[in-house]
């Protein structure tokens, strides 16, 4: 059988784009090389009765039209949206930012009035500019290496949303897509802690400097979500982010996708400049018109087709693409819920105070010490942490009273120096973590039944993603928009025939968001 369509990879933006194509009656086939379908949106038992996102962890990305086009909701996808923002511990006290913004500013103020009046300024302008970005991130970018003619209609459609922001907001565009966080955030604030708590989402999954140029726009890439209609909430999946890619497999399955897991791919069939399907490493070969790649983009190049089937431009840049997210993820299994001392600061209960994202970043010199001391000596002392406690808003994951830790730490390199490895490293470096936690939580170790550490090495090798990068490759201007992965290949359709990219590694790059994968079934559906 020749499928319309075969698809490498059955993380989220695999499924989503099957979905939408099999929805148009194309015949689409999806290779996983796990025994599981979902990627790095996957739910596993940890430790008996116990159970937790794998990898990602948090919603707020996945584009509404997503769930409501393949219908993920009839197939049990539910999103609870989280009370508390954030809680920031530091050595010097805590800062909580509720999901209210009104409760927010009260918060603030009691550090900084003028901070205060200016988190309100900040949160107008974020909301703005999302409604450039969200847009733009919906659409294909228009390619920079292809004949004008052929790109009118997605430089018009560029323009035309851009045309039509007001005009003050495009300076805040431009700032917040160029700038360093470091040098953004200090701009607007005086508080630490504050700009600690900001400038975190600025490092998730970039192993930069804090005041590396560029690190703004990840910071934007992190609010520009929004969880059943409010803008920059992040959420639950409920069950874990695992629901959502088993209501993706459902309803593409039941749009007619066939899914094979166990099914890794190994190889092209390349006939001159054209691909007719794929090997299994195996040895099976399966044939279809279309291939479209949901894995790394270094995988999919240098891997599944060799180097020296490239052209040579296109092969230079893929090379060059950069790949090193220097993320740690550790899930606990707790026989209670933890205790901060800091919290008794506030009149609100602890279960409240500590169901949004936790985080130990508490300012900018922190993160950039982190960032420091990982280029030495593989991670900091003093970890970048974050921590959620989802069992808090969703009892299906820990038995009655007990709790699950989901901790994600950034700035831990993927290659260690002085020949060290993860291997014999990773224990180690889950123990600071843990003892990182523990100074602002006196008890807290006691508390652990049950561990599950992921190291950079680790969401290499299991999920295939280069230098364990957790979004398929840098967020920086050189590998966004029209230059994602690399300029001349930046609206999904690859420098082979009938070869598309529809991970994380095309635009709008990673996060659980589905576009990369609708926005390339429509690259698809367009061509064919
Ligand atoms: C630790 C971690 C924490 C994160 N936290 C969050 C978060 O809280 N919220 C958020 O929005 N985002 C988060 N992210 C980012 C987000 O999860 C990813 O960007 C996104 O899930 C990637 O989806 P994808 O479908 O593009 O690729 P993937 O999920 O990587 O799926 C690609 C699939 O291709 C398969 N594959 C690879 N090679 C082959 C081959 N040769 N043959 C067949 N199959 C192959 C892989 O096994 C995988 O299943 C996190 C990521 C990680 C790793």
């Amino acid at each position: 059988m020749v499928y319309d369509a075969i698809i490498i990879g059955a993380g989220h933006n695999g499924l989503t784009c099957a979905g939408y194509l099999a929805q148009k009656g194309k015949s689409v086939l999806v290779l996983e090389r796990r025994d599981v379908v979902g990627g790095a949106a996957l739910t596993s038992e940890f430790s008996p009765g116990f159970k937790n996102s794998e990898f990602s962890y948090v919603v707020s990305l996945l584009d509404p039209s997503v769930i409501k086009d393949l219908e993920l909701a009839k197939y049990g996808l539910q999103i609870k949206q989280r009370d508390g923002a954030s809680m920031t511990f530091g050595s010097h006290g805590c800062l909580w930012l509720p999901s209210k913004l009104e409760k927010s500013y009260e918060q603030i103020a009691r550090h900084s009035k003028k901070d205060a009046d200016n988190y309100l300024k900040l949160d107008e302008i974020l909301e703005g500019v999302c409604k450039i970005f969200r847009p733009l991130a919906r659409n294909a970018p228009f390619d920079v290496g292809a004949s004008l003619f052929s790109q009118i209609g997605n430089a018009v459609n560029t323009g035309w949303i851009l045309g039509n922001a007001e005009p003050e907001m495009r300076t805040h565009v431009a700032e917040l897509i160029t700038k360093s966080v470091g040098n953004y955030l200090d701009q607007w604030f005086e508080t630490d802690i504050l700009k600690g708590t900001l400038a975190y989402s600025g490092s998730v999954g970039n192993f930069v400097s804090p005041n590396h140029p560029s690190t703004a726009y990840v910071l934007l890439h992190h609010v520009f979500g929004q969880v059943n209609g409010k803008t920059g909430a992040w959420g639950h999946a409920h069950g874990g982010m695992g629901s959502i890619t088993q209501a993706l497999a459902k309803s593409a399955q039941a749009s007619g996708v066939t899914i094979k897991t166990d099914a890794e791919v190994a190889g092209a069939l390349l006939n001159e400049n054209k691909i007719d399907g794929v090997r299994l490493a195996t040895g099976e070969e399966y044939r279809s018109k279309v291939v479209i790649a949901n894995c790394h983009p270094n995988i999919l190049f240098g891997n599944i087709i060799k180097y020296d089937e490239l052209p040579e431009d296109f092969c230079r840049r893929i090379k060059g693409y950069r790949s090193e997210s220097g993320s740690f993820r550790i899930n606990l299994a707790l026989s209670d819920l933890p205790k901060f001392p800091q919290l008794k600061a506030f009149d609100v209960s602890s279960e409240i105070l500590l169901n949004g994202s936790n985080n130990i970043a508490p300012s900018i010199p922190y993160i950039e010490k982190a960032y420091q001391d990982a280029l030495e000596f593989g991670w900091s002392k003093e970890p970048v942490i974050e921590f959620c406690i989802p069992s808090l808003i969703d009892d299906s994951l820990a038995p009655t009273g007990a709790h699950v830790m989901s901790l994600f730490c950034q700035h831990f390199r993927r290659y260690l120096p002085n020949s060290m490895s993860w291997a014999d490293e990773k224990d180690r470096a889950a123990d600071l973590i843990i003892d990182t936690v523990e100074k602002y939580s006196p008890g807290f170790q006691k508390l652990i039944v049950g561990k599950q550490i992921n190291s950079p090495l680790d969401i290499e090798e299991k999920l295939n993603m280069v230098g364990g990068d957790i979004f398929h490759g840098a967020l920086h201007l050189d590998q966004l928009y029209s230059m994602r992965p690399v300029a001349g290949a930046g609206n999904y359709r690859m420098p082979i025939s009938g070869l598309y990219l529809g991970g994380s590694g095309a635009h709008p790059g990673g996060g659980v968001s589905g576009l990369p994968g609708k926005n390339c079934a429509n690259a698809v559906l367009q061509d064919m």
